[in-house]
């Protein structure tokens, strides 16, 4: 068992891909979503201060809803965080479903990819725009259209596809699909880098993929709000311990970073193959 962080151990994390739910608003109810029923709820400012209270270093940290351009607000709030405490980002990414243009998100984007470029030249933010029948089969039905800002701004990265044999998870709305076009959810293994042996700021390495709900709750990111709190539901970012969090749900410790890099490796492979 990894010893709970005390007060002089904290901000001591890097988290490989971290996804934070931040609004379970959106404009459409798409055929496929596995968040099922949308909620007008949004992250509090309280589970954003705890996930840096521990986080200090990210890969790549996914933006996610839900509609991210529902929720601007806790946008600017994440990123003044992530600026007023140092954090380090290596890239961000957020999905959008296109029907809402926002240049308060590009204004956004351009503060914290100032931010980040100063300490990695090679750091990159990107706004996806999610395109596939199921998408926009909604936006037909709801007579909704793309705003085509969203396509020519200087942070717009690209479309989110669906691949053509590409199953879905049975999860939410999913549920109602032909169920030759969707499989069980594979919930993911995790990894922890224990560092405690060396001398340095960062006493954990954790991945491949962590994702906290609007609520704190230590989760699956491509299931529904109500099984985040339950059946997936690892612990909450507000109350404990994160890397704990994660060996009491089943997480592998290892002490090197070649072990930890193979183990995670495999895993997403594991989990791109069982999706196909
Ligand atoms: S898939 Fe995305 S755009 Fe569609 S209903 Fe779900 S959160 Fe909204």
């Amino acid at each position: 068992m990894v010893k709970q962080l005390g007060s002089g151990e904290m901000n001591s994390l890097y988290v490989e891909n971290l996804g934070i739910i931040l609004t379970e608003k959106c404009n459409l109810n798409c055929a496929h979503c596995f968040r099922g029923n949308k909620q007008c709820r949004d992250i509090s400012p309280e589970v954003i201060d705890a996930i840096f209270a521990q986080v200090r270093v990210i890969g790549i940290l996914n933006i996610c809803g839900g509609e991210p351009t529902m929720a601007i607000d806790k946008i600017e709030y994440l990123f003044n965080k992530i600026i007023e405490k140092k954090i380090l980002v290596g890239n961000i990414c957020i999905t959008i479903n296109g029907t809402i243009y926002s240049s308060k998100l590009i204004k956004l984007c351009e503060c914290i990819y100032g931010y980040i470029k100063d300490f990695n030249p090679k750091g990159f933010i990107g706004i996806y725009v999610s395109y596939d029948k199921y998408h926009l089969e909604e936006m037909k039905r709801e007579n909704i259209c793309f705003c085509k800002e969203n396509f020519n701004n200087p942070f717009f990265a690209g479309i989110r596809e669906l691949g053509n044999n590409l199953k879905l998870f049975r999860e939410g709305n999913g549920k109602s699909l032909d169920s030759n076009l969707t499989i069980p959810l594979r919930p993911m293994r995790f990894f922890v880098l224990d560092y405690s042996a060396k001398e340095g700021i960062i006493t954990h390495k954790v991945g491949p993929f962590i994702t906290i709900n609007i609520d704190g709750t230590i989760t699956e990111d491509n299931t529904t709000y109500e099984n985040q709190q339950t059946i997936y539901n690892y612990g909450n970012i507000l109350t404990d311990n994160l890397v704990d969090s994660l060996i009491d749900n089943g997480a592998k410790v290892v002490k090197k970073e070649i072990m930890y890099r193979i183990l995670s490796k495999k895993e997403v492979n594991k989990f791109l193959s069982y999706n196909e």
